[in-house]
């Protein structure tokens, strides 16, 4: 392209821009200096306002699956002593930090019947046993009634270890990387028949929620006959339940009968 200007002038002009201090040539597309600028002070005002550890701990730390971790750590475990102590030393479940103690199980390990329930509430959290409550006082009301107990003949666990915050339920997430533990906690208490107690303990062994619809039907979890039942908060709230709940206990007698 032929320039409009002589080269006498086109001189005299870039002489007179260096003169006012232009030391770049001008670009095709305009650069908003004023913008670059405000933008290189916000980001290095983040920088500043970002904890040193934090960052630190960003670069150090590499990615981990919450979920194979769990799985090598339960596997890992021989016994029940060795799998509380690997699900005490288990860093990835958020629920661990509001928790004040690790539920673990209570009863006789090795019975012939293993109560899942769903997660601690504040009564468990703070005794480090699971069912202590009022839900639990009823469990144990429901499970004399068919010549069970706690002290001889049944063994109770949680889905999750750690108390939700405000008893919510715990999160999809929260299930999937407890899960392995479960597995492995069955696996090692060896029970002949799982009572699967509530919803959340039915999506997290069956996959599927719907207690109305599953409870007083025999299924298979983790290769063991299971029963899915009301969860005893539940009775507690809908006493009307409660007949339902006695057929299923019934159901858990018999066959618990048939296998001795
Ligand atoms: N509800 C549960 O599911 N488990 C407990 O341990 C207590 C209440």
């Amino acid at each position: 392209m032929e320039s409009a200007l002589d080269w006498h002038t086109a001189r005299a002009m870039l002489e007179w821009q260096a003169e006012m201090g232009v030391d770049e040539a001008i670009l095709a597309t305009p650069v908003d200096r004023f913008a670059a600028e405000e933008e290189a002070k916000a980001k290095a005002e983040a920088a500043r306002a970002q904890p040193v550890g934090q960052a630190a701990q960003r670069v150090a730390e590499p990615e981990v699956d919450p979920i194979e971790e769990a799985v090598k750590a339960a596997k890992a475990a021989q016994d029940l002593a060795g799998l509380q102590a690997a699900m005490a030393a288990y860093p990835h479940c958020p629920l661990k930090r509001g928790a004040r103690n690790l539920v673990f199980s209570d009863g006789v390990a090795g019975a012939k019947v293993m109560l899942i329930g769903e997660a601690p509430g504040r009564d468990e959290d703070l005794q480090g046993k699971p069912f202590v409550g009022r839900a639990g006082q009823l469990l144990d009301k429901m499970l004399a009634a068919i010549d069970l107990s706690r002290e001889d003949s049944a063994y109770i666990t949680n889905v999750l270890p750690w108390r939700p915050p405000q008893n919510r339920d715990p999160k999809p997430e929260e299930i999937a990387m407890m899960l392995p533990f479960l597995k492995r906690h069955i696996a090692l208490a060896k029970p002949e028949v799982i009572v699967i107690v509530g919803n959340i303990s039915c999506q997290a062994l069956l996959g599927k929620r719907g207690i109305t619809r599953l409870r007083g039907k025999w299924t298979q979890a983790e290769g063991k006959p299971a029963l899915p039942m009301f969860h005893p908060a539940y009775l507690l709230r809908n006493p009307a339940a409660k007949r339902e709940a006695w057929s299923d206990l019934l159901e858990i007698r018999a066959k618990l009968n048939s296998l001795s």
